[in-house]
């Protein structure tokens, strides 16, 4: 056939170890046969990020800024076993956090639905996608212990000399204080990337906090998310068929539990850290069933896997041996960022090919040829356990005989 044209370029930012092996299977396997791919490539392995003392990671970032849609492959963040390992200048920042940084984006964590792994909560039909705000909060707080009768105060100095004070208590004896705090312009930029991500997304969006509690600090995160949503949102969430929902968090927890899913809950920087990895356990137990994208207030994108480099499964393909790592993530992350492009460039062959793709790697794991990961969590179905390279080649199978049947060309 022939090969489904592209008009801009995306962003590929590759990676380390077993991802980057799956990584080049998957654009030569499942995307190149078909798709004239035009990508701006950025290799951040370990020693390419060490030669450049890291600038190719700021050049990646500046690139998706540029592009607006990109695809990362998971990366090895060094620490003091790496820096001896690959023998490296020092220990360079975490990749993601720099390009989080650069694009001043959230990250969506989302499932990847199967018929035949079944989520720990049995009402869930459709992804819950948690977005977490990761700034301030206890992440960037301030702690005393104190080990005598006394009384405590917070004092705000602002730069002109203006000083605002609040009395935190008397107290009796030993005791801890903690403070925190956020940014007005950080909880706006939160704001708007979640709904940003919701209108691509075509999902609810949900924002749940405790400002009856915490009448200063949360009803702020909910006076922010309520007036970035009426001035710039309301009304295409209207055109779309779409909701802002608040809540308070605990009656968010007990909706969601009782939900069928379909939706996206931004959260607080501590109630995401918690909730991504409940929800992403009680979906599949397997972070290779869960994708990350990242999504930046002015609407660029990068999508990756949320597993990492799989390090132990990397050392056994160096001594030869076939793994059963399970590129599912890494695939889904190619197809949305295709998919991404293929709506902003109105690309609809490229589109429809994104999105058979994804289903034709869903319909290989429904079939029961799966990786490893997967075979503990299927129950009842005779499954046949495949080397990753034999799993791509099911998925190619499945792909063909949905191009066939789709596309025209
Ligand atoms: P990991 O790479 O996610 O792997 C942890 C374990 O989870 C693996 O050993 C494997 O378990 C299982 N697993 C993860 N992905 C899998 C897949 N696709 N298929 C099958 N099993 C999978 O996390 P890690 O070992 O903690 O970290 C390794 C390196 O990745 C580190 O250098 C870290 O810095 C980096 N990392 C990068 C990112 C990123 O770039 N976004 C994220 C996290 C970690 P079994 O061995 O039991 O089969
Ligand atoms: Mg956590």
């Amino acid at each position: 056939m022939a090969r489904i044209p592209m008009g801009k370029p995306l962003v590929e930012i590759d990676g380390d170890e077993m991802a980057r092996v799956m990584w080049h299977w998957v654009k030569e396997r499942l995307i190149e046969p078909y798709v004239d791919l035009k990508t701006e490539y950025y290799d951040l392995h370990i020693k390419v990020r060490d030669e450049t003392n890291d600038q190719i990671t700021i050049q990646a970032a500046e690139a998706v800024k540029r592009l607006g849609v990109g695809v990362k492959c998971a990366t090895i963040t060094p620490n003091a076993e790496r820096v001896k390992e690959y023998n490296l200048k020092k220990e360079w920042r975490s990749p993601n956090a720099t390009i989080r940084e650069i694009l001043d984006g959230t990250i969506f964590r989302a499932p990847i639905i199967v018929k035949n792994i079944v989520p720990a909560v049995r009402f869930w039909k459709k992804p819950i996608v948690i977005a977490r705000h990761a700034f301030g909060d206890i992440y960037a707080g301030t702690g005393i212990r104190f080990d005598e009768p006394g009384e405590a105060e917070i004092v705000y100095r602002s730069a002109s000399g203006k000083e605002i004070r609040a009395k935190i208590g008397s107290f009796p004896g030993e005791g801890v204080i903690q403070a925190y705090y956020n940014l007005d312009r950080s909880i706006i930029s939160f704001a708007r990337s979640v709904f940003t991500y919701a209108l691509t997304a075509n999902m609810d969006v949900w924002f749940a906090a405790k400002e009856t509690i915490s009448k200063v600090y949360d009803a702020r995160f909910k006076e922010l998310f309520a007036k970035v949503f009426e001035e710039e949102f309301a009304e295409k969430f209207k055109e779309k068929n779409l909701n802002y929902y608040y809540y308070l968090i605990d009656d968010a927890y007990a909706r969601a539990i009782r939900s069928e899913g379909g939706f996206i809950w931004a959260t607080k920087n501590y109630d995401g850290d918690i909730l991504s990895d409940m929800i992403a356990a009680a979906f599949s137990g397997s972070l290779a069933m869960m994708t990350s994208e990242l999504m930046s207030p002015q609407g660029h994108y990068l999508t990756e896997a949320a597993h990492g480099t799989v390090q132990r499964h990397y050392y056994r393909y160096l001594r030869g041996e076939k793994t059963s790592t399970n590129p599912t993530a890494i695939i889904f992350a190619w197809a949305k960022a295709l998919k991404r492009r293929a709506e902003l460039d109105g690309l609809d062959t490229l589109r429809r090919f994104a999105e058979l793709l994804m289903e034709a790697t869903i319909n290989t794991i429904e079939e029961g040829i799966v990786t490893q990961d997967l075979a503990k969590i299927i129950e009842g179905q005779n499954v046949v356990v495949v080397d990753t390279e034999s799993f791509i080649d099911a998925i190619k199978n499945n792909l063909e005989k949905l191009i066939a049947k789709h596309i025209n060309v």
